[in-house]
This record gives structure tokens, C-alpha cells and sequence, in this order.
């Protein structure tokens, strides 16, 4: 089941194994996580840019920006999106719609994720373009936390940032060393609909802000 509301600690024995600060290799048993698109590809990035410029302006609440029934829709078993699919580009919309389908669509995100070795995956990753992400830093069923969250907002960001070697399901085979703040502090809702706040440090805010950039 995933577990609506994340502990700031939650923190497993993997994440040590992280290819953090600095570090350019990679264990065995890494896991990927999300990029949001490949820093080491420079036509990507210049199209990545043009997403993010795009993206913020056009960013506000009108009513058109809520998820209707049909966004919420979906057909198990879901895949996983890859580039240059553009629903990996297009708008993600709110939710404000907490009902069953909601939650199954979390459990069959976590089911893609693990499956993929993932350890974290946003729902325009799986076609679906709506503000939700899952993650758990195990990397493994009954292990470590699970976390969903709905809507995300980040609300501070330390200014130490650390440099990390990531990887993404919709960009497989390539990895590149992306600079993250270290801590940020976030507003969101469960998959309930509460609204809460928290603070993440460590590999569960490395993967988050990964996820957001999915979402942006
Ligand atoms: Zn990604």
C-alpha cells in the first residue's frame, strides 16, 4: 500500500549507496532515479529550457488547469513513457479529485517503479499528465517508506546544493551529474487530499526534486 504522509527522516540503509557529492561512478546495485532531462545532451537541454520557460508562463490556477475525469482515466498495467513522447512535455494538470481510482493509480505507479528498478516516478511518466508523484528511496516492495504526493509546491530551498549523478526511466542509458538544493521544504497534499508540509534532506529530497521537474 503506499503510505500517504512521508517521514523528513525517512532515510533507508540504501540510500548510501547513492552516487553523491561528487561521486561520477556508480555501484552495481544502483537504482535509477528521474532526470529530468540528460545536462549532457545539449539538444535536449536547450528543449528542456524551452519547456521550463513555457511552462512558467504559463502557470496559474484557472479552473481548466483541475483534472477532469477523463485526465484521471487509465488501463492497467501502465508503461513507462519515454523520450521524446510528448506527454513527458505537455502541462500537468491539479487534482483535487481524492477518490479510489486515485489510489489505485498510485499502486500501479509504485508497481511500474518497482518493476523498473526505479525509486521514484511522476505520473507524466506513465502518460498520465496530472500533479503526482511516488517514491521510496528502498527501492523495494516492504522496504523503506512509501511516499505520494499530490500537487507538490516547493516552498524553500536551502541554498547548499549538492552534486549528484542521476538517471531516468524515460531517458534509459543516460546519466548525467545534475546540482540540487540539499533540503527544501514542500507543501502538498496525500492521497487523501490533506494538505500538509514537511521537510526533506538527503536522497528523499534528491529524488523529489527529480519528480518535480517531471511535473513542471
Ligand atoms: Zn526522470
Amino acid at each position: 500500500m503506499a503510505a500517504a504522509i512521508p517521514s523528513p527522516l525517512a532515510v533507508s540503509s540504501r540510500s548510501c549507496l547513492l552516487p553523491c557529492l561528487f561521486c561520477h561512478t556508480r555501484p552495481h546495485n544502483w537504482k535509477r532515479i528521474i532526470l529530468p532531462f540528460p545536462t549532457d545532451s545539449p539538444p535536449l537541454r536547450r528543449a528542456a529550457l524551452g519547456v521550463f520557460a513555457h511552462a512558467r508562463r504559463g502557470f496559474s490556477f484557472q479552473e481548466d488547469d483541475y483534472a477532469s475525469p477523463s485526465d484521471l482515466k487509465f488501463v492497467p498495467p501502465l508503461k513507462i513513457v519515454e523520450y521524446p513522447d510528448p506527454r513527458l512535455r505537455a502541462r500537468n494538470k491539479r487534482i483535487n479529485t481524492f477518490d479510489e481510482n486515485l489510489k489505485k493509480l498510485a499502486d500501479e505507479m509504485f508497481d511500474v517503479m518497482y518493476k523498473t528498478d526505479g525509486i521514484g516516478l511522476s505520473a507524466p511518466q506513465v502518460g498520465m499528465n496530472i500533479q503526482l508523484m511516488v517514491f521510496n528511496p528502498a527501492g523495494e516492495r516492504g522496504e523503506g517508506e512509501e511516499i505520494v504526493l499530490v500537487n507538490p509546491v516547493v516552498q524553500k530551498a536551502t541554498k547548499k546544493t549538492l552534486l549528484c549523478n542521476e538517471g531516468c526511466l524515460s531517458f534509459p542509458g543516460i546519466f548525467a551529474d545534475v546540482e540540487r538544493p540539499a533540503s527544501v521544504k514542500i507543501d502538498a497534499r496525500d492521497i487523501m487530499g490533506a494538505r500538509f508540509r514537511f521537510n526533506l534532506s538527503k536522497l528523499p529530497a534528491r529524488v523529489f526534486q527529480h519528480e518535480f521537474d517531471h511535473l513542471q
